[in-house]
């Protein structure tokens, strides 16, 4: 997606989870613990893959993305398809994207990644895209028009 950006990977994090299981030190009940709710979401908005659970390799992980994000209003916590997300992508200016994935096999889950996606992407480092920019980067702009 073209205005994905600030991506956080948490592929080392899960490695990690699964070496304590494997060495024992967590039990699956630690680790499968997916809730009512998530496992809706992956039945009715996941994004089937082809990979297999690493703790049953019965069923394949299916991805859930949460998006999340002032503009949103109520929808923020939602979980939505892969499909949708390039349309709210173009509506709005920034929301951000955690990636779930799910076995509903044996409820083992694990966030992915996350990331950010919105029309901010698309001016890159243009300035003068808007106003309510997060603190942080408001700041910046800030101190960069002060120096002027
Ligand atoms: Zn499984």
């Amino acid at each position: 997606m073209r205005t994905q950006r600030q991506v956080v990977d948490y592929s080392l994090q899960k490695r990690a989870v699964l070496r304590e299981l494997l060495a024992g030190r967590v039990g699956t009940y630690d680790v499968c613990d997916a809730s009512p709710y998530l496992k809706n979401a992956a039945r009715f908005h996941g994004e089937p893959t082809d990979r297999r659970c690493p703790i049953c390799r019965s069923e394949n992980l299916t991805l859930v993305h949460y998006i999340y994000g002032d503009e949103l209003k109520q929808s923020a916590g939602q979980a939505r398809t892969l499909t949708e997300l390039p349309v709210l992508a173009m509506t709005l200016r920034e929301f951000q994207v955690f990636v779930v994935e799910v076995c509903l096999g044996c409820d083992w889950n694990h966030l992915v990644e996350q990331y950010l996606l919105g029309r901010d992407g698309l001016a890159g480092d243009n300035e003068g895209t808007g106003e309510q920019d997060v603190a942080a980067e408001g700041a910046g702009r800030r101190r960069r028009e002060a120096q002027r």
